[in-house]
């Protein structure tokens, strides 16, 4: 009997035939125990690495878990770690609270100039954090520049690929040393788990698993089968939520409401020579920032929009918006006049999506002054 798909196995003991299987088992550790995998587990990370272009990759219960236990990994009391000022504001928080408790410097860098990045190199540097796109703002890195400054000083190069996904960008031809994907997000697709994966190149494998090994993380099995899964039709939904994002982005690009939309497969859009040079693709979660508004304007504009969800995380099948606090970062040039939004475009129809956004946009220019009302220089009036 064959099977289309590998069944869940539900493990914590794996039994040996023999005593002597079992000795020999144990000197390899991967086969002795639950904890360290399954015939489930080893699919999946088999796959994802085989996509991502690196040598080994392993699992964490949630993408949160895959970028903590990847920084912890490799750095020890008394290392420098520089971390690009867009990364996704959870890592920030742990790197800030516990490095820095565990006696690692914390520093962070700006995402698009590689000058500052090497500016801030110091001699134990010995990890250099990436994230492209970054979170919330949308700027996109020079992988491959960044990686050869971290290099030249021996720091290992850690990048959060998920916006990407392991299709449309291939960090292993950037220098990267550890990959990193919320399996969450699009791999899983349907919002309805948690799963990290980090893949490593030979060199940093060993930290890698250890991490994990050593802090005992596991997937659980039914996310593990999800995110098999959800890798079936990653390639498909992927098109689809990048040509969704896309129009939707285009359309709003134009309307007197929005100072800026920040996606980087705009032509416009400051990293959008980056991201055609080194990405094959783009994922459908994009910001907005918009002229400003009242608070009773925003809720209008959030409350009448139909198809979008408001809810944190993204990469599932249906469409979300977020309204972002204005990102804690150190630059002083990233300010928003008006409130910032995110916008996750799902599987729906691409004309549903973006009469949906345009009714509540014009829901929030209706509003208090029935037809009086304006958008003028982007200000409600009226
Ligand atoms: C959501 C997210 C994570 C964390 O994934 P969880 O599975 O929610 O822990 C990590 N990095 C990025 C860029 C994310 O968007």
């Amino acid at each position: 009997m064959t099977l289309t798909n590998i069944p869940i196995y539900r493990a914590s003991t794996i039994l040996s035939e023999t005593l002597e299987e079992w000795e020999s088992r144990k000197q390899n550790v991967i086969g002795s125990y639950g904890r360290f995998g399954s015939p489930l587990s080893r699919a999946l990370e088999s796959a994802v690495c085989e996509l991502e272009g690196g040598y080994r990759s392993i699992l964490f219960p949630s993408g949160l878990s895959a970028c903590t236990h990847s920084l912890i990994g490799v750095l020890k009391a008394g290392d420098h770690v520089l971390i690009t000022d867009s990364v996704y504001s959870p890592v920030r928080t742990f790197a800030d609270q516990v490095l820095a408790r565990l006696q690692i410097k914390v520093e962070y860098f700006n995402p698009t100039e590689v000058s500052d990045l090497s500016a801030k190199m110091r001699a134990n540097t010995r990890a250099v954090y990436l994230e492209s796109p970054g979170s919330m703002t949308f700027e996109v890195q020079d992988v491959r520049a960044l990686a050869a400054v971290a290099h030249q000083s021996d720091a290992l190069v850690i990048l959060d690929n998920t916006w990407a996904t392991p299709l449309y960008f291939k960090p292993f031809d950037h220098g990267v040393d550890i990959s990193i994907h919320a399996a969450t997000k699009y791999i899983l697709g349907h919002s309805d788990g948690f799963l990290g994966i980090a893949t490593a190149n030979e060199g940093a494998w060993p930290a890698l698993k250890s991490s994990a090994h050593e802090f005992g993380e596991i997937g659980g099995p039914d996310d593990i089968y999800l995110a098999l899964r959800g890798l079936r039709t990653l390639a498909a939904r992927m098109k689809q939520h990048w040509s969704n994002g896309l129009e939707l982005a285009q359309s709003l690009g134009a309307h007197p409401a929005v100072d800026k939309v920040l996606h980087p497969a705009l032509p416009g859009d400051p990293g959008h020579a980056i991201w055609k040079r080194d990405f094959s693709g783009a994922s459908g979660l994009f910001g907005v920032a918009l002229k400003p508004l009242s608070r009773a304007q925003l809720s209008l504009f959030f409350n009448s929009l139909r198809l979008f969800g408001i809810g944190a995380s993204w990469g599932g099948y249906e469409s979300l918006i977020l309204s972002v606090e204005t990102p804690k970062r150190m630059q002083s040039s990233l300010s928003f006049e008006g409130p910032l939004i995110r916008i996750h475009a799902g599987l729906e129809s691409a004309s549903d999506l973006i009469e949906d956004m345009h009714q509540a946009l014009q829901e929030v220019s209706n509003l208090g002054a029935g037809r009086g009302a304006r958008w003028q220089e982007g200000v409600l009036t009226g």
